[in-house]
């Protein structure tokens, strides 16, 4: 079987691989499935295979015009529809591409246009890429690449045909790690369980001092509790200036981990705790808290994030959370949500 380039994903790539062969190329195509899992890649290779002169069947032969363009980024018959880095995509890319659809392709069997992430797109984007599919154009495949395909109309998705991304198993995640990039140890394996089987994410994250953030975290977090150490007020207002991605994670795995261990008082594998290779920590943690305050810390941690994320009063959020992390009986039974 053709290697794509991605791991866990077999069902993905046997079916589209199966359909290619085939000549059977849906005319638009949906990559879904949670960040960081090879979407993207396995788009590019689908786009790929369909511009090659040698025809979908095989790998594509990087040497004939479309691939060379492509490679150099100048394939005439690829369109690519992407947003400005934090920007919608809007409908003056959905018309131009339209309009260049339309034409004859240049150099390849057909065009491809390619919208990633296809979330991004406005409602007026949106409605355009409807009427088009609606309508399609021939000798056109049209790739859509989501994490979020409830944020996609229903009739845009009803009009491709879904392939599914799913998580890969950690430990194949970390093998790849190892083996494709050189990352080893303690840090890649708690990037794999942390990035929660997605080896794009994991990856990001191997290359940081995951397990120093994360033993920096715990150790906080026990002064915190024991008061002694670095003071509440003092570890809040360090996390609110560092980089949330060096905490956030952490704490929310952590309190995950926790209230997994609590509840479950079971012996847990490395494929449902993330900090497996502190679980001892863990076990030490769950004796001090009961299972229902162990779950209400997890969704203030959850609630923690989402103030971090619209970056309102993250000091104070993060002192609340503290409060109650301290002193969990101080958490009302049911916090009020935002
Ligand atoms: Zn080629």
């Amino acid at each position: 079987m053709a290697d794509w380039g991605v791991i866990g994903q077999e069902s993905v790539t046997a079916s589209l691989d199966s359909a290619l062969r085939g000549g059977k190329v849906p005319h638009a195509l949906l990559l879904a499935g949670p960040r960081g899992t090879g979407k993207g890649t396995v788009a590019q290779e689908v786009a790929a295979r369909l511009l090659c002169r040698e025809g979908p069947g095989a790998p594509p032969c990087g040497e004939c015009p479309p691939c060379r363009h492509r490679l150099a980024g100048t394939a005439p018959d690829l369109l690519l529809i992407a947003p400005e880095e934090g920007e919608e995509i809007r409908v003056d890319s959905l018309r131009d591409m339209t309009r260049r659809a339309q034409l004859t392709p240049q150099e390849s069997e057909r065009r491809v246009v390619l919208v990633d992430p296809a979330e991004a797109m406005n409602a007026y984007a949106a409605n355009a890429l409807l009427k088009t599919l609606e309508e399609p154009p021939g000798q056109v495949t049209f790739l859509l690449v989501t994490h979020r395909p409830d944020r996609l109309l229903p009739t845009i998705r009803s009009r491709c045909q879904p392939f599914r991304f799913r998580p890969a198993a950690p430990n194949r995640v970390e093998e790849w790690l190892g083996r494709t990039h050189g990352l080893e140890g303690e840090n890649a394996a708690l990037a794999a369980r942390l990035a929660g089987g997605a080896p794009g994410s994991a990856l990001e994250a191997a290359r940081r001092d995951l397990a120093g953030e994360r033993d920096g975290l715990i150790e906080g977090l026990e002064a915190v509790r024991a008061q002694g150490g670095e003071s509440l007020l003092g570890l809040a207002e360090r996390w609110a200036k560092a980089e949330p991605e060096s905490w956030l994670p952490h704490l929310q795995a952590w309190l995950r981990d926790l209230a997994r261990v609590t509840v479950s008082g079971a012996q847990l594998g490395p494929e449902r705790l993330v900090n497996f290779d502190r679980r001892e920590r863990l076990a030490e943690e769950a004796r001090r808290i009961r299972p229902d305050a162990a779950l209400r810390l997890l969704r203030a941690g959850d609630r923690l994030g989402e103030a971090v994320a619209d970056r309102s009063n993250t000091l104070l959020a993060i002192e609340e959370f503290l409060v109650w992390w301290r002193d969990p009986g101080s958490m009302p039974r049911s916090p009020a949500g935002h």
